[in-house]
């Protein structure tokens, strides 16, 4: 921990963290939302005291629980490809980690809580806007099987924070508020790099120690190729997450070096967003002019991360574990393609036999052009693929199957769909209910897409957090079809408006 006290901006040497206390933001405070499965399913708390004046300071910042110090985390980053130098937990504060009846550790922290020596020239806080996004979408990807950080709770504030959301000059006056998140672990690849870029090759002994100790519990403390060993779980780890969020046809929109964790969990939600007519090139942050991290670049950019993470643990490997390391990040892409095709051939229904895999991957390519073609929304598509009959698709019945009904006017729908009924009755043990149950449970009906979460933004932004907790409460089943979701249209064709929406890095 830093030497020196005070939550005043400078550079930091030779520490990971520095102490740092939360600002308290001004009241009154009201609790927005808050997550029952964290409470009670992590926090081992009764819901009930998230009620109380109590819960609303503490998980706001102006509490601190007896025995908390609470820190802010050193780390640097490659920020859009170029390394950016000291960044840090600018406007996030570990309260400290929490240990429950399962014997889990969690560490806790408080985003928006004001100023920290890493706030460079932000102002360390969060608007209501960002802190619905990141809390509504951490505890989606949750529910989707998707490895992320938790939120527990979000809190909104009276404080006002200035932000020009679009950069076009146009100030606007917003709302402060803090979000409680978890995670077992906050470190970053950012958080090694900081350390070996500066030369402090102890610390960086150290932290990968704490970090293999902890959380790495197959790598023995004494193996003397224990870094390497890390590397390559990161490697492998870092490769099945990109899988899953191409499953999901999540886009992270900032996959910057300072927001990959070294556990391989998606954390910090900004410009994020949930791709529906099915893109390539589908770009959720509108200030990222290159499309630098638009979907279809997010396996390439793993691999430049994963880059970085070698560079940054180079100062403690041996020269022959050098090389090794940069065998096994050339076996990133064979990870990626392996998990990929797992995936969408479960996204398919399809099952086992080795000696249909190059068909398989034939069938699903074959898809996804036909769906890049004809602007067929990625997650109905792949629904309505589960929830129509092989009957039904043969006769293509698509009445109400719209993703379909897109889908199928395409010049070789009846090509491909000839095929993977072929395909689907060449499954001997498989019954078509079987496959459609199969199917169900790994292609979601709901996701949180852009329009969801500015709907329930701007009536948050009014005091009324209602949708907010509907699409909470809807997007913990994301695979079971709920009325309340189909009267809100969440299945629906997304309505003309969510086409003119744009999201930016400000937050
Ligand atoms: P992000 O793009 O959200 O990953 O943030 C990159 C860096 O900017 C991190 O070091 C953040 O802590 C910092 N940062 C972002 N917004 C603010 C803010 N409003 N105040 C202080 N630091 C911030
Ligand atoms: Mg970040
Ligand atoms: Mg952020």
């Amino acid at each position: 921990v830093d030497e020196i006290d005070g939550n005043f901006v400078r550079t930091v040497k030779r520490c990971i963290f520095s102490r740092s206390i939360p600002t308290p933001l001004k009241g009154p405070l009201r609790l927005a939302a808050v997550s029952k499965d964290v409470i009670e399913g992590i926090l081992d708390l009764n819901f009930d005291v998230t009620q109380s004046d109590d819960f609303l300071h503490l998980a706001s910042g102006g509490r601190l629980l007896t025995g908390s110090v609470p820190l802010a985390h050193r780390y640097g980053g490659h920020q859009f490809g170029y390394w950016a130098g000291q960044l840090g937990d600018g406007r996030a504060h570990l309260l400290g980690r929490y240990s429950n009846r399962r014997g889990e550790t969690w560490e806790l922290q408080l985003k928006g809580s004001g100023k920290t020596p890493y706030s460079r020239s932000g102002d360390g806080r969060a608007v209501i806007r960002s802190s619905v996004r990141e809390f509504l979408c951490s505890e989606a990807m949750h529910s989707l099987g998707v490895p992320t950080s938790r939120a527990a709770s979000l809190i909104v504030s009276e404080e006002p924070v200035m932000r020009d959301q679009f950069y076009n000059g146009n100030v606007k006056k917003e709302r402060g508020a803090v979000v409680l998140r978890l995670a077992k672990s906050w470190f970053r690849i950012g958080s090694l790099e900081i350390l070996a870029e500066s030369g402090e090759t102890d610390l960086l002994r150290k932290l990968l120690n704490f970090v293999i100790d902890e959380h790495f519990p197959l790598i023995s403390s004494d193996d003397p190729e224990k870094y390497l060993v890390f590397f390559s779980t990161v490697v492998t780890e870092t490769a099945g997450l990109i899988a899953q969020w191409m499953s999901v046809g999540f886009a992270h929109g900032v996959c910057n070096t300072d927001n990959f964790s070294l556990l391989s969990i998606t954390v910090d939600y900004g410009p994020f967003g949930f791709m529906e007519s099915y893109d390539p090139d589908f770009i959720p942050n509108s200030s990222d002019d290159e499309g630098r991290y638009r979907i279809g670049a997010q396996a390439d950019v793993g691999l430049f991360n994963l880059q970085k993470l070698l560079e940054a643990v180079r100062p403690v490997l041996t020269h022959t574990q050098q090389e090794q390391a940069t065998v096994i990040l050339h076996g990133y892409a064979d990870v990626y393609q392996k998990r990929i095709h797992q995936i969408f051939r479960s996204k398919l229904g399809l099952l086992g036999e080795e000696e249909e895999e190059e068909e398989d991957r034939y069938l699903v390519a074959f898809l996804l052009k036909m769906m890049e073609d004809t602007h067929s929304d990625f997650t109905m598509t792949f629904r309505q693929l589960s929830e129509a009959s092989a009957e039904q698709l043969r006769s293509r019945n698509f009445t109400q199957l719209w993703a379909l009904d897109d889908l199928s006017s395409h010049q070789f729908f009846s090509e491909w769909l000839h095929m993977y009924l072929l395909r689907l009755s060449r499954q001997i043990n498989d019954s078509d209910l079987d496959r459609q149950l199969r199917m169900k449970s790994v292609n979601p009906r709901y996701v949180l897409r852009n329009w969801m979460a500015e709907s329930a933004i701007r009536k948050a932004e009014a005091n009324d957090f209602s949708e907010v907790e509907l699409l909470h409460h809807i997007l913990s089943s994301p695979f079971v079809t709920q009325e309340t979701a189909e009267e809100a249209g969440y299945a629906a064709r997304p309505p003309l408006w969510a086409q003119r929406l744009k999201v930016s890095c400000s937050s």
